[in-house]
């Protein structure tokens, strides 16, 4: 790429410092919190009316029908269009507007945008309002860098990330938004640190298992058959047999931190016999039911069935040896794993504007939780993938959560060079 290009764009993201904090702030001041859903519309059309009057065409999608969607919690998505001199290659910016509740322990105003000590603090600055609005300065600096767009820029603005993404880009994927026949590469500005480029996630299968028993009273639990120690005989034989396999498992995928790059099982939650209650003595009764919820997560080399049915071969083998054991199981949500292809453009470009951006070789790795990137894999059948952005995953989702300016300008830089060269690459 020319370096002209690349000077001009950083000067124009460099002069938009101030800009683009005030954009990020501004976008901290919607309360997007998921659930139940507040405030989607009005900020999807403050994102769109600013970019309507750059010259996009907006678009806004209500996922009718989707989890949550209703009059007061409308599921509503922007997408937005800017097209050059011919309609492909079109790149494609997608950021979640939705951000988890706030929880305790805030030193500053969760919603205010507060900026101190080169940083920019609130709920969703890092995951990811942060990363959307630096997209959104990087392709407005294409747009007046003078040179001719060869391709179509898009920006969308989705919802709902943070409970499954099925009234966001699961919804735009099933309708042909992400399709191979319209998009060539998405970046996803997740907060993933500004010198690395994540091809893709892990999986997720969650699933509650119950133990069944027969109740009794108490003190003659002889005559009755106590669920709980039917599902201790799970838990036992899944730290016998099962943790030790998982372990021994390894992944290709660069998945960060190393500890994920085994398949792992959590525990979510474990209850059985009476309703838990906080005041009064509990009745003596053995327990008839015995529920729990885990939470596997599957690297790329595992199937969804053999996942599956490493956990109910161990149930069936305890209903055939173990006097009194039934169960039942019911899956609860899944997810794929996801892996781009790190030679491919997007992957490929992203790290060439890092290099260029940053003067070091960025990191290949990919997220031991799940992001959008499964649907528009999975669902809209689109590879080209990745997820790029400024911010620590380690610090989404808690207090004092924050995004270092810096950082925002330098993912604007990466983004808007990476957007520019895969414009011209395929033109
Ligand atoms: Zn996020």
């Amino acid at each position: 790429m020319p370096d002209d290009i690349s000077d001009q764009l950083f000067t124009i993201v460099e002069a938009r410092r101030d800009e683009l904090v005030e954009l990020a702030r501004q976008l901290i001041r919607f309360p997007t919190v998921n659930p139940p859903g507040e405030a989607y519309g009005p900020c999807a059309e403050f994102i769109g009316r600013r970019l309507e009057a750059r010259g996009f065409t907006v678009e806004y999608v209500r996922a009718q029908g989707t989890p949550g969607d209703d009059d007061r919690y409308p599921r509503i998505n922007m997408i937005a269009r800017c097209e050059g001199a011919r309609a492909r290659p079109c790149v494609h910016f997608n950021g979640h507007i939705d951000v988890v509740e706030t929880g305790g322990g805030w030193t500053v105003e969760p919603f205010a945008g507060v900026v101190s000590d080169g940083k920019l603090f609130g709920r969703g600055a890092c995951d990811m309002k942060g990363g959307l609005a630096a997209a959104i300065i990087a392709v407005e600096a294409l747009l007046d860098c003078g040179a001719d767009l060869p391709g179509v820029l898009e920006i969308s603005a989705t919802v709902d990330e943070e409970s499954g993404g099925y009234g966001g880009v699961h919804y735009l994927a099933q309708r042909g938004w992400f399709s191979p026949s319209r998009v060539d590469h998405v970046i996803i500005p997740e907060p993933l640190n500004v010198d690395r480029v994540c091809i893709g996630h892990r999986g997720v299968w969650w699933a509650e298992i119950e133990t069944h028993g027969r109740i009794a009273h108490g003190s003659m639990p002889f005559l009755g058959d106590c669920a709980v120690r039917h599902m201790n005989a799970v838990i036992d034989r899944f730290e016998r047999d099962l943790y030790p396999q998982l372990s021994q498992r390894n992944t290709a995928m660069p998945v960060v931190p190393a500890g994920a790059r085994h398949p792992t099982l959590n525990i979510n939650s474990l209850h059985g016999g009476q309703v838990e209650q906080t005041s009064g003595y509990p009745a003596p009764c053995v327990p008839d039911s015995c529920r729990m919820v885990i939470d596997r997560r599957l690297l790329i080399e595992e199937s969804m069935p053999s996942v599956k049915a490493e956990v109910t071969d161990i149930l069936d083998d305890l209903a055939r040896t173990r006097a009194g054991f039934s169960y039942s199981i019911r899956d609860i949500f899944e997810v794929n794993p996801s892996m781009a292809d790190r030679n491919g453009p997007v992957a490929r470009m992203t790290a060439a504007a890092i290099r260029r951006v940053i003067g070091r070789d960025p990191e290949f790795i990919c997220s031991p939780g799940t992001y959008d990137q499964k649907h528009i894999d999975r669902v809209g059948k689109l590879k080209e993938c990745i997820a790029y952005g400024p911010g620590l995953l380690d610090l989404a989702h808690k207090p004092d959560e924050y995004v270092v300016i810096d950082d925002m300008v330098t993912s604007a830089k990466v983004m808007a060079l990476a957007a520019w060269s895969l414009l011209h690459n395929a033109a």
